[in-house]
C-alpha cells in the first residue's frame, strides 16, 4: 500500500485526508490500516508520537464504524488533555464528510457538566483521559456496552503517570468482544504486564526498531560536573544560535530551576512541568508553538502533550534512566525531513549509564567539548548571517536618506561594526570568562540512587582542563607525593592569578612532544606568590618554558621550593 487510494478506505475518508494533504501512508499506517480492516486480533503497535499513529488506527475504524447506531463504538484513552484534544480534532477532520459520526473529547481540568452535556449528542467516538473517563463512568454518563474498539494511546506514558488502576477499571468496564489496540513509544515491564492481562494474543507491529533511531539526528555528549552544568548549558545554547529546542530534565524542580536560570540570563525560555496548573501549561505551550519563546525546559511527561515538528535541538540536561526515553526525547528533533542535533550533558560518574544507552540503542554518541568563548562568538557571527539571509522580510519602508554617509567605511568595516554592536553583550560576558574545566568520564559506579553523593563529590572536585591527569586538591593537610616537585611561583592573588590560570600555565609549559601530560598536584595561591606541584619528570620542561611565558603582561618565574 503505497498510496491511500490503494487502501480500500471509503471515498469520504479519502476525500477528507486528501484535503489535509495526506498523499501516501506513513510506515505505521501502511502496517496498521490493512491489519485493522481485515483482522479481528488485538494489536500492540510500537511507535512514537509524530509517526501518524492517530490516522493509523482511526482511518480503518472510521471505515468500519456503524453510523446508524448512536452508541459509543470507539474509545481512545490517552495520557494528557492536549493529546486528547489533538486526537479528537484529527478524528473530526478525518470524518468531516461522514455526517452522522460524532466525536467527543473528555478530559480533566475542564467542566464535567459541559462534557456531560456534549455526551447527550450521542457520539460514537470518545477520546478521553483515564481520570475523567472514570468520573463519567461513575456518573453513569458513559455507556460502553457497545464498544467495538478500544485504543490505548501512549500506554507507557499513561502508566508512568500513575493511571494503572484507572486503566484496569476502564478495561474491565468494556465488553470482552472488543478489539484492543495498544500504542506505545516504549516497551517496558508495566506495558508488557497490561498487554498480557488485557490483550488476547496480540499481533505486534513496530515501526523500525522499538523506537526508530533516526539517521538524520547527530548525537553529542558533553562531560560536565554538577556545579558547572548550568554554565555548560548556557554555552551550548550560545554556541548554537537560532535554535528552537526542548531541554529535558528529570524532575519538576530541576525543570523550574533550569528555566529560571535561563530566563534570568535573558533567554526566551520557559518551564513545562506537572506542578503548573493546566492554564499555565497551556500558555507555555502556546508561547512555544508560536515561537514567542524558543527554548522549552520540560519533564518527559509534560513534553508529551506538545506536538511541534521543527525543533532544531534536543538537550538532555539530565539523562533518563530508560535508554528508550533517550531515543524518544531525541526523536523530537529531526522531524519532517529536517536534520536535528541531540546534546547530552553527562556527569563524570554517569559513564555506565551512557554506555548502557549506547549499547541498547546502538546510537553513535560522540564526545564533544563545551565550547570556549571564542568558539561561541564565531558561532554567533555565523548565526547572525544565517538569520540575516533566511529570515529577511520587508516589514517597513524607510527613506534611504535616513542612512548616513558611510562612504568612508569599507564593506568589511561596516559588517564588523554591526557585528560588534549585535554581539556586544555576549562578547562582554565571555571576555574574561575561563573556559570550562574539561572533565572525563570516570569508571565509578553511577547508580542514580547515589546521585547526591556524586553531587557532593563533584562539589569537592575540580579537574584541570587536561582531564584526569591533574587534579586540584585545595584542602589541607597536603599529602606528600614522592613523584611530585613543589615549585615556588612569582605571581599571586595581587596579579589576579586563579587556580585555573595556574593549571593552564602548567599545561602549556609542560606540553612537550610526547602526548603524555604532566600530573598536577596541590596549588596554593597566596597574596604575592604561589606554590604548585608538578610531576617530577616534567621539572626541566616547566622551568625552561615558563621563563618565556607571560601572564597578563607579567613575566613568570618558577623555582623548586624547599
Ligand atoms: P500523529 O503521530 O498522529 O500525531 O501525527 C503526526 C502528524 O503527521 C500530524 O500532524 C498528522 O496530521 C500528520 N500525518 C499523519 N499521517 C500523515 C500522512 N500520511 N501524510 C502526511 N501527514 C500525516
Amino acid at each position: 500500500m503505497n498510496l491511500f487510494t490503494e487502501s480500500n478506505l471509503s471515498p469520504d475518508i479519502l476525500k477528507a485526508i486528501g484535503e489535509m494533504g495526506y498523499e501516501s501512508p506513513t510506515e505505521i499506517q501502511k502496517q496498521t490500516i490493512p491489519f485493522i480492516l481485515s483482522d479481528i486480533r488485538d494489536l500492540i503497535a510500537l511507535a512514537q508520537t509524530g509517526t501518524g499513529k492517530t490516522a493509523a488506527f482511526s482511518l480503518p475504524i472510521l471505515d468500519m464504524i456503524d453510523d446508524t447506531s448512536r452508541k459509543i463504538q470507539l474509545l481512545v484513552l490517552c495520557p494528557t488533555r492536549e493529546l486528547c484534544l489533538q486526537i479528537a480534532k484529527d478524528i473530526k477532520n478525518y470524518s468531516k464528510y461522514m455526517q452522522n459520526i460524532k466525536t467527543t473529547a473528555v478530559y480533566g481540568g475542564s467542566s464535567i457538566t459541559e462534557q456531560m452535556r456534549s455526551l447527550k449528542d450521542k457520539p460514537q467516538i470518545i477520546v478521553g483521559t483515564p481520570g475523567r473517563v472514570i468520573d463519567l463512568i461513575n456518573r453513569k454518563a458513559l455507556d460502553f456496552s457497545a464498544i467495538h474498539w478500544l485504543v490505548l494511546d501512549e500506554a507507557d506514558e499513561m502508566l508512568s503517570m500513575g493511571f494503572k488502576d484507572e486503566l484496569e477499571t476502564i478495561l474491565s468496564e468494556t465488553p470482552e468482544t472488543k478489539q484492543t489496540f495498544l500504542f506505545s513509544a516504549t516497551m517496558n515491564k508495566e506495558v508488557e504486564r497490561i498487554s498480557k492481562n488485557y490483550l488476547t494474543k496480540p499481533h505486534r507491529i513496530s515501526v523500525g526498531s522499538i523506537n526508530e533511531v533516526k539517521k538524520n539526528i547527530t548525537h553529542e555528549y558533553y562531560v560536565v560536573g554538577y556545579r558547572q552544568k548550568k554554565e555548560a548549558l548556557k554555552r551550548l545554547i550560545d554556541a548554537n544560535p537560532n535554535q528552537y529546542s526542548i531541554i529535558f530534565c528529570r524532575t519538576r524542580m530541576e525543570t523550574q530551576e533550569v528555566a529560571d536560570f535561563l530566563m534570568q540570563n535573558g533567554y526566551a525560555a520557559d518551564a513545562l512541568h506537572g506542578d503548573l496548573s493546566q492554564a499555565q501549561r497551556d500558555t507555555v505551550m502556546k508561547k512555544f508553538r508560536l515561537k514567542n519563546i524558543d527554548i522549552l525546559v520540560a519533564t518527559d511527561v509534560a513534553a508529551r502533550g506538545l506536538d511541534v515538528n521543527s525543533l532544531t535541538h534536543v538537550i538532555h540536561y539530565s539523562l533518563p534512566d530508560d535508554p528508550e526515553v533517550f531515543v524518544h526525547r531525541s526523536g523530537r528533533t529531526g522531524r519532517a525531513g529536517k536534520d536535528g542535533i541531540s546534546m547530552a550533558l553527562i556527569k563524570p560518574e554517569e559513564s555506565r549509564k551512557l554506555k548502557q544507552i549506547k549499547f541498547s540503542t546502538k546510537i553513535e554518541i560522540n564526545e564533544k567539548f563545551i565550547p570556549t568563548g571564542d568558539e561561541i562568538i564565531k558561532a554567533q557571527v555565523g548565526g547572525v548571517f544565517e538569520k540575516l539571509f533566511t529570515e529577511h522580510e520587508d516589514l517597513f519602508e524607510f527613506d534611504d536618506k535616513l542612512i548616513p554617509d558611510l562612504s568612508n567605511f569599507t564593506k568589511e568595516e561596516l559588517v564588523h561594526q554591526l557585528l560588534q554592536f549585535q554581539l556586544k553583550d555576549l562578547a562582554l560576558y565571555y571576555k574574561d570568562k575561563h573556559d570550562l574545566v574539561e572533565q572525563k568520564l570516570s569508571n565509578r559506579d553511577d547508580d542514580y540512587s547515589r546521585r547526591d553523593r556524586g553531587r557532593d563529590r563533584d562539589r569537592g572536585r575540580d579537574r584541570d582542563r587536561g582531564g584526569d591527569r591533574g587534579r586540584e586538591r585545595g584542602g589541607k593537610p597536603r599529602r606528600k607525593n614522592e613523584n611530585m616537585v613543589r615549585f615556588f611561583f612569582n605571581l599571586g592573588k595581587k596579579d589576579q592569578l586563579k587556580k585555573l590560570d595556574v593549571l593552564d600555565i602548567i599545561n602549556k609549559a609542560t606540553a612537550g612532544k610526547s602526548k603524555k601530560r604532566a600530573e598536577i598536584g596541590d596549588i596554593e595561591i597566596l597574596e604575592k606568590f604561589s606554590f604548585f606541584e608538578v610531576e617530577k619528570s616534567f621539572k626541566g620542561d616547566l622551568l625552561n618554558n615558563i621563563q618565556s611565558m607571560k601572564f597578563r603582561g607579567k613575566d613568570m618565574r618558577a623555582e623548586e621550593a624547599n
